[in-house]
């Protein structure tokens, strides 16, 4: 998505570890604009996958989101994270490795949000190695729930959660494709296609 790509040139930074800072306008601050044109970007790209529910990781999957579930009119749940659960009769629960903290939560979405009947749509920020797909994964296992796709805002392509998202089967959209950062600079799959 041309407009995202350049609010990345122009606003984002490359910090060490291969993380990409974007917090002026998706991590942190929120352009709700960009927000409603990726929403109606994912809605067209799904619109035929029979998408009854969308399901996000807090915080910064949020935002895009809910403006898919907007344009679907269909209902976001997103998953919440704690530093363990121990009162998990009534939720559907997973162990994630966060990329960009270094450290493991678990999410967990209540079972009465999630049930077998559902075909979900995932979105989140970042695909990096996966982790925080591979956790709504297995929290869609044990609703038994069909995953329709994946919709990611920005994808390092070079890291393993495409080959994650790939051996599942599952179907990926990503609006930014990053195949690299050189220094300080950003380049997009797209710069080969172009
Ligand atoms: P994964 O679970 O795919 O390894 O990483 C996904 C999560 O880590 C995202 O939800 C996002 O919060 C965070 N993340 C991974 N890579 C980056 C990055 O380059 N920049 C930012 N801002 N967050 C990232």
């Amino acid at each position: 998505m041309r407009e995202l790509e350049e609010r990345i040139l122009k606003d984002g930074r490359v910090l060490p570890g291969e993380v990409l800072k974007v917090d002026g306008f998706l991590n942190h601050q929120v352009d709700p604009d960009l927000m409603f044109n990726m929403g109606t970007e994912f809605a067209h790209l799904f619109r035929d996958a029979g998408v009854t529910k969308i399901l996000t990781v807090e915080s910064s999957g949020i935002a895009p989101a809910v403006m898919t579930g907007l344009a679907l009119h269909v209902p976001v749940v997103f998953a919440r994270k704690h530093k363990s659960v121990t009162l998990i009769d009534d939720l559907y629960t997973a162990e994630v490795y966060s990329y960009t903290k270094k450290t493991s939560n678990h999410i967990s979405i209540a079972k009465k949000f999630l049930s077998a009947d559902d075909k979900v749509l995932l979105i989140d920020d970042f695909l990096a190695n996966g982790q925080a797909v591979q956790g709504l994964f297995e929290i869609c296992d044990q609703a038994k729930a069909d995953v329709a796709g994946v919709g990611i805002v920005i994808e390092k392509v070079f890291q393993t959660g495409h080959q994650l998202v790939h051996d599942r089967g599952v179907r990926l959209e990503s609006l930014a494709q990053i195949t690299s950062f050189d220094d300080d600079r950003v380049h997009f799959a797209s710069e080969q296609t172009d």
